[in-house]
């Protein structure tokens, strides 16, 4: 049996300065989950156990929220999106532009289990959603908060389409994003099962101002996430069209296979190389069957963190 290995981010974004108690409860919530699942993991539950139930707590977690305070469209409502993908027989599941699951990740899960189909959306995925079962249902409104909508009102005269955290900094300076208006929109977590399989798992509101109708990277796989145990599970944060059009997390898990890149050559390559010439903002994590973690971003920070076997999780936000 080999040593489990989970690793977990808030998402990536310009976030300002951070003294240290105002990143403590950063850290707690991201250590937390990592026990969690870190637990989950040593009591012999699978990959894909193990970031279901990371992502489902993130999603739950009012700092690290894909769920209830995610973020608005254009429009005032919310589409929600997540995936997952399985190392060990490449099955995938995903969902897009959903707003009635509370947690979209385990929305994901279904269409996986299910197998038919691997990425349904909008009213079409509820309805399966509905048929499927065993999920819990909210109404549209509970993904709502106030900041999100002050949040919408200031991208909306701005004429911009915002990355969740970048609104808050452009708006307001430099502050810490510790109140409400902060939330991190993207989630994700990858792992390595002690039986050597790799899994990811994404889930999002997306971007403030987006168009009605948009789907980011976090769902589509090869995009924002995707698993191979030949190579890495990789789950991805930014801004989300760059990392679609980059196929960013199958380009690491290609280079590795191709190219016989490292982990870290592959994740450096695509985080510091590809995608900044396009102005591709954000970071991923990712790690592979031997159980290497890499965590690149180039944004000023990046909510993350992993845990390894039963040793003490390390969480971070900024460049080491
Ligand atoms: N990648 C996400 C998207 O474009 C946003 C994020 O990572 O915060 O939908």
């Amino acid at each position: 049996m080999g040593i489990p290995v989970i690793a977990i981010h808030g998402g990536a974004g310009a976030l300002s300065g951070l003294d240290e108690q105002q990143a403590k409860p950063y850290h707690d919530g991201l250590r937390y989950i990592l026990q969690q699942a870190q637990q989950a993991l040593q009591e012999g539950q699978s990959a894909m156990d193990a970031v279901c139930l990371a992502v489902s707590l993130l999603e739950d977690n009012p700092l690290f929220n894909a769920g209830h305070g995610a973020v608005f469209t254009h429009d005032g409502t919310h589409e929600l999106d997540a995936a997952v993908m399985n190392g060990a027989d490449l099955r995938a599941g995903a969902v897009a532009g959903i707003c009635h699951i509370q947690h979209p990740v385990l929305a994901a899960r279904a269409v996986m289990e299910d197998g038919r189909h691997v990425l349904l959306a909008g009213a079409g995925a509820e309805k399966f959603l509905r048929e499927y079962g065993g999920l819990a249902w909210v109404e549209p409104d509970f993904f709502s908060t106030p900041m999100r909508r002050e949040q919408l009102e200031k991208a909306l005269q701005q004429e911009r389409v915002a990355l969740d955290h970048d609104v808050a900094v452009s708006q307001k300076g430099p502050q810490p994003p510790i109140d409400e208006n902060r939330k991190m929109g993207t989630v994700g977590a990858v792992a390595l099962d002690q039986y050597g399989h790799l899994a990811a798992a994404t889930s999002t509101g997306g971007m403030t101002n987006k168009h009605a109708g948009r789907i980011g990277d976090s769902p589509l796989i090869g995009a924002g996430t995707y698993a191979d145990d030949r190579a890495a599970a990789v789950s991805c944060t930014g801004h989300g069209e760059m990392f679609i059009r980059v196929a960013a997390a199958y380009d690491v898990c290609a280079r590795m296979l191709y190219a016989k890149q490292t982990l870290e050559q592959a994740t450096q390559q695509v985080i510091m190389k590809t995608l900044p010439p396009m102005n591709g903002r954000g970071g991923l994590i990712a790690v592979d069957a031997a159980g290497n973690v890499c965590m690149p971003m180039n944004s000023e920070g990046m909510y993350r963190g992993y845990a390894r076997g039963a040793t003490e999780p390390v969480t971070a936000i900024y460049a080491e």
